[in-house]
C-alpha cells in the first residue's frame, strides 16, 4: 500500500504543513503541543498530519505522521502517533472532496467567544465574503471534547468552511493548506473584532449595529439585479 504513495508529494507536503504550522505558532494562535493540521496527498488516498505531543514550532519532515484515508496509520521514524483529533480531520475529508487541508487550533479570541457559548458573527465584509457562517459546535454530552461523529455532520453543507468547537478551538479548511491557515486566521480576528465591538456597543449603551449582508459589492449588485 505505502509503496503506491508518491515519495515526491509526501515530502512537498509535509514541507507546506512545516511552513503552515511555523506561520501559525509565529502569529500566537496556537502555543504548546496542542492543535493540529494536516493536509491530504494529491491522490487523496493519505494524509499528512502532526503528531500527538509535538508543537506547531517543532514539526519536522521525520515526525509528521502518514495516514491512509480508512484510518490505517503507516509506520514512522519515531515512536510518535498521529494527532489525536485524526478521526475528525479523516471525517471532514471523507464528506468533502473540495476539502484538502485543516488547520485546528486553540486561538484564545475564538475559543473565548465560543466558550461563552456564542457563534461568532460574520461581521465583517471580509468574513461575509470568505466564511458566510461558522457554526459552534458543543462539548458532547458528557462535557467532553466533540467527536468526529459529531463535527463531520457540519460539513456536509458545501458552504460550510470553518467552524468553532466550544472550550476547544477552531477549524479553518481549505483546498491548501495555506488556504486554511487564511481562515484560522479570519476566524481569529473576527472573534477579536466581535469582541471590541462588543464591549463598545455595552460601554456606551449603543443598540448592536445591523452586520453586512453581502461580502462584495460584485455580490450586491448581481442580487439587487435578480430582484
Ligand atoms: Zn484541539
Amino acid at each position: 500500500m505505502t509503496t503506491s504513495l508518491d515519495f515526491h508529494d509526501i515530502l512537498d507536503k509535509k514541507d507546506q504543513l512545516i511552513a503552515t504550522a511555523k506561520r501559525c505558532f509565529e502569529r500566537g494562535l496556537q502555543t504548546n503541543a496542542g492543535g493540529n493540521l494536516s493536509v491530504c496527498l494529491e491522490t487523496r488516498e493519505a494524509i499528512v498530519i502532526k503528531p500527538s505531543g509535538v508543537g506547531y514550532n517543532e514539526c519536522t519532515r521525520e515526525n509528521l505522521q502518514l495516514v491512509m484515508m480508512n484510518g490505517e496509520i503507516l509506520p514512522s521514524e519515531l515512536p510518535l502517533k498521529p494527532s489525536k483529533d485524526l478521526e475528525f480531520h479523516l471525517e471532514i475529508y471523507r464528506r468533502r472532496a473540495d476539502i484538502s487541508a485543516i488547520v485546528h487550533c486553540h486561538s484564545p479570541w475564538a475559543t473565548g467567544y465560543a466558550s461563552a457559548g456564542l457563534e461568532i458573527p460574520c461581521l465583517t465584509v471580509q468574513t461575509v465574503e470568505k466564511i458566510g457562517r461558522m457554526p459552534l459546535i458543543p462539548l458532547n454530552d458528557q462535557l467532553g471534547p466533540q467527536t468526529a461523529e459529531m463535527i463531520g455532520p457540519y460539513f456536509d453543507d458545501p458552504k460550510i468552511r470553518a467552524a468553532v468547537l466550544a472550550n476547544h478551538g477552531t477549524i479553518g479548511t481549505g483546498k491548501t493548506l495555506l488556504a486554511a491557515q487564511y481562515l484560522a486566521e479570519i476566524i481569529e480576528e473576527t472573534a477579536h473584532i466581535a469582541y471590541v465591538r462588543d464591549a463598545m456597543v455595552a460601554a456606551h449603551g449603543l443598540k448592536t449595529p445591523a452586520s453586512p449582508v453581502f461580502g462584495t459589492l460584485k455580490d450586491q449588485k448581481m442580487a439587487l439585479s435578480a430582484e
